[in-house]
């Protein structure tokens, strides 16, 4: 069963409008699968990307999400494609990258996968106690090494020096924002239906947002995004 991504979400939004951009947004977790029926993956619920791209199409922006498996319901106005594995979901991305003006690579994508695949269920007792495991693909990385004009905009979720991690992360990945969220307060964050962020750019500058249901902080993000893209002329 889906459910709506953010119940308190309406369609009226005053902010900044997007009208003629073509925005790309990664959500939801990824499942990187051992057998048919075992997977390793997190408990990433997609609202906030949802949130994203909802945002996004309400203010006028052409919006593809591709999404991880999820529970919600297809964002109004919005393309959706859906994926499984951080694999598929670059190969997604590759396709609709090429046309984007803007990414904003929400997607909490699993950081490994099994080495070997098995396509038919494996036995308990074939289950070794240990797993080989290799990195994903990195996805936002990936493409922001051949971004171009584009905009690219990562998230990160971090439990300890929340901004030191997070700028650190902005450049190792190539972005030019991110947006830090501490996943270590309560009620806030990962599934839950409020968040509160700090976004940062490369040049120093930054902005809290929240504690705000994640509409509200979707809101927020594309102000932000809008008002860098007025800066660099593009928007
Ligand atoms: O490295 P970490 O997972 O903390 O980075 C978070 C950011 O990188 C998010 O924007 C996430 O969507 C993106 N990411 C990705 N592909 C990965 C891992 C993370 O696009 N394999």
């Amino acid at each position: 069963m889906s459910e709506p991504a953010d119940p308190t979400a309406g369609r009226q939004c005053d902010g900044a409008s997007l009208d003629g951009l073509q925005v790309l947004v990664t959500a939801g977790p990824t499942r990187e699968h051992l057998d048919p029926v075992r997977f390793l993956s997190n408990p990433s619920s997609g609202r906030m990307g949802y949130a994203v791209a909802e945002e996004a199409a309400a203010r006028g922006a052409a919006v593809v999400l591709v999404s991880g498996p999820t529970a919600l319901a297809d964002p109004a106005g919005v393309e959706v494609e859906r994926v499984t594995s951080a694999q598929e979901m670059l190969e997604a991305c590759r396709r609709h990258f090429v046309g984007c003006d803007v990414l904003v690579a929400v997607a909490a994508v699993a950081d490994h996968r099994p080495v070997e695949r098995h396509h038919q269920k494996r036995p308990k007792a074939a289950i070794g106690a240990s797993l080989a495991l290799e990195p994903t693909p990195d996805i936002v990385a990936t493409l922001a090494a051949e971004k171009g004009d584009r905009l690219v905009v990562g998230f990160a979720a971090e439990t300890t020096d929340v901004v030191a991690s997070a700028r650190a992360k902005m450049t190792r990945k190539g972005l030019d924002l991110i947006v830090a969220n501490d996943v270590a307060a309560p009620d806030l964050g990962f599934g839950s239906a409020d968040n509160r962020v700090l976004i940062l750019a490369p040049d120093g500058q930054r902005q809290e947002l929240g504690p705000a249901p994640k509409r509200q902080i979707a809101a927020g993000i594309w102000d932000f995004i809008a008002g860098r893209l007025r800066a660099d002329g593009t928007g």
